[in-house]
C-alpha cells in the first residue's frame, strides 16, 4: 500500500467493524449523513435493503434479530429519521429482540449549544429511555469500541434494542490505517450462557412433581432461545399439558397431543402449578391474576432476566438462566417417573379441548357471504397447511385475534405478530425481515388498518422481488366499516378500497377475492409463484368487534350508550 492510501475514514471503519463482527445485512432509508456509508456497505458486498420509512426498516432489523439471535442492524439519518427508527427500537426492546439502531447525527458543538443545526437533536439522550443502552462515538478511533459495545449490549442477557450515535464529523474524519486496524475488534461470545444453579432446578422439579394440575407455558423467549429439541423433550418427558404464547406457536407443532391451546381459559383457571418458560406475566396473561387465573396457583419461572421474577405474582421457584441451559439442566436432573401429572387432570383437559373444538367447528366451517374473519382465516389456513416452511406475519385487531387461534403452526419461530405491545404496523417490516433472513416465502395476514401503517413497503417488496404474499382483510375500517353513505367516522376507512391495485403499480400481482375458495387459491398461488402478491380479501364490514378480543381494555365514556 502506498503512503497516500495509508489512511482510512469513519465510513470505512464502520463498514469494516460491522463486517468483522459478521454483520452482512443493513435495513435502512438513505439520506444525510449516511448516504455514502450505505453506498460503501453496498459496494463492499453487504446486503443493504432500502425502505420507504425508517420504522419499517427498524421492524425488519428487529425481527431479523429475533430469528437469528444476532442483532439486526438498522441505519437512519438524523433527527426525524432517527425518531422514526426509534419506534421500532423501542418495540424491539419491549419484545426482547436484539437490534442495533445506528443513526448519523449533526455537528456536536452546534447541537449541544442549540445553535440550530440541520436536523438538530441530542439523539443519544433521546434514545436512552427507549433502549437497553445508548452510546455515542465521538472520535473515529472509538468506532470499533462503539460497535462492540452495541453488539454485546443488544445480544447478552435479556436481548433488546441498542442505539449507536455516529456524528457526521466522525464518519468524515480520517485515521492512519495501522491505528485504524488496531481500533477494530471482533466480539467474543456476544450472548454468554447463563447456567442455572442446581438448587433452582431441584426446587422447580420438586414443585412440579407435587402438582395435581400442572401446566407449562411457553413464551417467545423460549422460541428465541433456539432450544427446540430440548424444550420438546422436556414437555414430552414430563407429559404436562402446555400452552404456547402466540409467537411460541410451532415450538411444538400446534396439533401436538399435549397442547392445551384449545382449552386455554380452562387450564389458566384451574392449573395449580404453572411453569413459565420465557413468558412474562404481563397483560397478555392477565398479569397472572384472578378471575382468569386460579388465585392459588404456584409458579415456576424460567427466565434470563432476574428482575422479571416476582413482577406480578410471587414466584416460588425461579430459575434464572438462559432457556437452552435450563432445559439441558432439567433433562439431566429429572429422575424417571419423578414428574407424572395425575390422569384426572389430563383427561379433564382433553375433555375441555374436545368441547371447545366442537363449539368452534360450526363457526369455522360456515361459509357466509361476504366472508367473515373465521371463514377467511380457514381459507388461509387451508392454503398454508401443506407449507409449514412459510413464515406467517399477522397483525390487526380481529385479524390478529382470530388468526392466533385459527392458524396452526408446525415450525418454531414461524409466527411473527404484534407481540408484547400489541402494536399495529409491524407487518411489512417483519415480512421483509423474515424473507431476507430466511429466503423462504412469507404470508402476511393484515387488517386493512394495520396495513395502512406500513403499506408503502410493498414497493420495497416488489423492488427486491421478495416472496411475500400480503393478504389484506378488508372490512373497510378499524374494527369494522362505516355504513355506506354517511360521513367518515373516526374508525372508518375508504369503503371497498382496492388494495390489490396498489401492488400492480410496482409490477406485483394483485388479486381481489370475495369467496373463501378464491382466497385459498390466491394464497396458494402467491406462495407457489414466489412473486410479490397482494390479495384484497373482502370481509363483511359488520364482522369485526371493537379491539378484537381485548374490548375490555377500552374504557367506555359515561355518555356512551
Ligand atoms: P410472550 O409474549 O411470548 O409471553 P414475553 O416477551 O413476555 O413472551 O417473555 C419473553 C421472556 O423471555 C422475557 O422475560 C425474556 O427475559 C426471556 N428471554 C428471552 N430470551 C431468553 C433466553 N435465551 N433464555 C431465557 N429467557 C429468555
Ligand atoms: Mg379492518
Amino acid at each position: 500500500m502506498d503512503a497516500a492510501a495509508a489512511i482510512t475514514d469513519g465510513f470505512h471503519l464502520v463498514v469494516d467493524g460491522l463486517k468483522l463482527n459478521g454483520v452482512d445485512t443493513i435495513y435502512t432509508v438513505a439520506g444525510i449523513p449516511i448516504t455514502d456509508l450505505l453506498r460503501l456497505a453496498h459496494t463492499e458486498g453487504m446486503r443493504v435493503y432500502g425502505f420507504r420509512h425508517e420504522q419499517n426498516a427498524g421492524n425488519a432489523a428487529a425481527i431479523a434479530g429475533f430469528l437469528t439471535q444476532k442483532p439486526g442492524i438498522c441505519m437512519t439519518v438524523s433527527a426525524p429519521g432517527f425518531l422514526n427508527g426509534l419506534v421500532a427500537l423501542a418495540n424491539a426492546t419491549t419484545n426482547c429482540f436484539p437490534m442495533v439502531l445506528i443513526s448519523g447525527s449533526s455537528e456536536r458543538h452546534i447541537v449541544d449549544l442549540e445553535q440550530g443545526d440541520y436536523e438538530e437533536m441530542d439523539q443519544m439522550a433521546a434514545a436512552k429511555p427507549f433502549a437497553k443502552a445508548s452510546y455515542r462515538v465521538n472520535r473515529i478511533e472509538d468506532i470499533g469500541v462503539g460497535i462492540a459495545r452495541a453488539i454485546h449490549a443488544a445480544s447478552s442477557g435479556r436481548p433488546g434494542g441498542v442505539y449507536l450515535d455516529l456524528p457526521a464529523a466522525v464518519l468524515g474524519s480520517t485515521l492512519e490505517l495501522s491505528a485504524a486496524k488496531k481500533s477494530l475488534f471482533k466480539v467474543v461470545d456476544a450472548s454468554p450462557a447463563s447456567i442455572p444453579s442446581s438448587e433452582s432446578i431441584t426446587r422447580a422439579l420438586n414443585l412440579l412433581s407435587k402438582a395435581e394440575k400442572p401446566l407449562i407455558l411457553l413464551g417467545k423467549g423460549a422460541a428465541y432461545a433456539q432450544a427446540d429439541k430440548d424444550v420438546r423433550a422436556f414437555v414430552e418427558k414430563t407429559g404436562i399439558p402446555y400452552l404456547p404464547m402466540s409467537m411460541a406457536k410451532g415450538l411444538l407443532p400446534d396439533d401436538h397431543a399435549q397442547s392445551a391451546a384449545a382449552a386455554r381459559s380452562f387450564v389458566l383457571k384451574n392449573a395449580d402449578v404453572v411453569m413459565l418458560v420465557g413468558a412474562r406475566l404481563n397483560w397478555l396473561l392477565s398479569h397472572g391474576k384472578p378471575p382468569t387465573w386460579n388465585p392459588n396457583t404456584r409458579f415456576i419461572q424460567v427466565d434470563i432476566a432476574a428482575h422479571e421474577i416476582d413482577s406480578n405474582r410471587p414466584i416460588e421457584a425461579p430459575v434464572v438462566a438462559d432457556i437452552k441451559s435450563a432445559m439441558a439442566a432439567f433433562l439431566a436432573a429429572m429422575k424417571p417417573g419423578q414428574i407424572k401429572p395425575p390422569a384426572a387432570w389430563l383427561s379433564s383437559v382433553t375433555e375441555q379441548k374436545q368441547k371447545n373444538v366442537e363449539k368452534m367447528a360450526a363457526r369455522l366451517n360456515a361459509d357466509p357471504t361476504p366472508m367473515n374473519f373465521s371463514s377467511a382465516l380457514r381459507a388461509v389456513r387451508s392454503a398454508l397447511s401443506s407449507r409449514p416452511d412459510v413464515y406467517v406475519v399477522n397483525e390487526g385487531a380481529n385479524t390478529l385475534d382470530f388468526g392466533r387461534n385459527i392458524l396452526d403452526m408446525k415450525e418454531p419461530r414461524h409466527r411473527l405478530d404484534s407481540g408484547t405491545w400489541g402494536v399495529m404496523g409491524i407487518g411489512m417490516g417483519y415480512a421483509v425481515g423474515a424473507a431476507t433472513v430466511s429466503g423462504k416465502p412469507v404470508v402476511a395476514i393484515e387488517g386493512d388498518s394495520a396495513f395502512g401503517f406500513c403499506g408503502m413497503e410493498i414497493e420495497t417488496i416488489c423492488r427486491y422481488k421478495l416472496p411475500v404474499t400480503t393478504v389484506i382483510f378488508n372490512n373497510n375500517g378499524i374494527y369494522r366499516g362505516d355504513t355506506p353513505g354517511i360521513a367518515p367516522t373516526p374508525t372508518g376507512l375508504y369503503n371497498n378500497a382496492r388494495y390489490d391495485k396498489m401492488i400492480e403499480a410496482f409490477g406485483g400481482v394483485g388479486r381481489h377475492v370475495e369467496k373463501t375458495a378464491d382466497l385459498q387459491q390466491a394464497v396458494s398461488e402467491g406462495i407457489a409463484s414466489g412473486k410479490p402478491t397482494l390479495i384484497n380479501a373482502v370481509i363483511d364490514p359488520q364482522a369485526g368487534t371493537e379491539s378484537g378480543h381485548i374490548t375490555n381494555l377500552n374504557p367506555k365514556s359515561a355518555l356512551h350508550k
